[in-house]
């Protein structure tokens, strides 16, 4: 199953997680999470340290596996049809580096080639001008800066022309002006692409101007969830901010109806 052998469907969201779960021992890291992410749509997945947010990804991304529950990637259930769910995702996070002894352009074509894409010379020349990266096509992944390595990551996460594409704190390790280019890069993904995306940042501010929908999780579960401009207010906030230290420090309170 090659990464463009079959057309996204409009009319099914990019993913649908269904009822997820992961125990390990007593501990549910993750506890009856559903959510949907449409094409074109922004999602924060927010949540204090230890909620659950990686393990969820973990487990749409395939690494994991669940302890129960669904996961649909343009329709397509994981479990049942792994390779051409997983055909059509993909994944940008500070810590999954690319080889630093590679080129960008080395490591765009490796890439390229494990997910079978059919036009790669093509598709890793228009994504290496895409990113800017022309000047930097022929220098070793290991001694490009984060803002830099940042913009190689997202390259790669784009050559299989995703419809659903996971970022696990893409801005963490960028100065302010990289991290609003970077912003308006991935906005412009959803937009003109339709890509679905899966958001994970600390930053609310960020959040705020990026996303169109959040989720916030504490300890496994899904505990509000809202647009970020109406949310707070609905619960009392002033901010995201605020509204985040409340669920850190006293989820109980925040829980919303009917999430018992
Ligand atoms: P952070 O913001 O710190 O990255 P997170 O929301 O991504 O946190 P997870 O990494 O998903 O949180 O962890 C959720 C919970 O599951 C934590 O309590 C963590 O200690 C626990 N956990 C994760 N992996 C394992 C494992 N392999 N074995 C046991 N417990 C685990």
């Amino acid at each position: 199953m090659t990464a463009e052998s079959e057309t996204p469907s409009a009319d099914v969201p990019a993913l649908r997680v269904a009822q997820l779960e992961k125990h390990y021992g007593a501990l549910k890291a993750v506890d009856r999470v559903s959510f949907e992410v449409r094409h074109g749509e922004i999602v924060g997945l927010l949540g204090p340290n230890g909620a659950g947010k990686t393990t969820t990804i973990n487990m749409i991304l395939g690494l994991l596996e669940p302890s129960a529950g669904e996961v649909r990637i343009g329709g397509i259930d994981l479990r049942a049809r792994r390779g051409a769910a997983l055909a059509r995702t993909n994944f940008a996070a500070v810590y999954s580096a690319l080889p630093g002894n590679l080129t960008v352009r080395q490591n765009l074509r490796i890439f390229a080639l494990l997910y079978d894409v059919v036009d790669v010379a093509d598709r890793v020349g228009t994504l290496i001008e895409e990113f800017d990266l022309t000047h930097l096509a022929g220098t070793k992944c290991g001694l490009l800066s984060s803002g830099e390595q940042t913009r190689v990551a997202l390259a790669k996460a784009l050559l299989n022309r995703p419809e659903l594409l996971l970022l696990d704190e893409p801005t963490a390790s960028l100065d302010p002006s990289a991290a609003q280019l970077v912003r308006g890069k991935i906005k412009g993904l959803a937009t003109s692409r339709r890509c679905g995306i899966l958001w994970t940042s600390h930053n609310m501010l960020e959040v705020e101007a990026v996303c169109d929908r959040v989720l916030l999780l504490s300890h496994g579960r899904i505990l509000l969830e809202g647009e970020p401009g109406s949310l707070p207010a609905r619960h009392g906030a002033a901010s995201l901010e605020e509204l985040f230290i409340r669920v850190a420090r006293e989820p109980l309170s925040a829980r919303l109806d009917g999430a018992a």
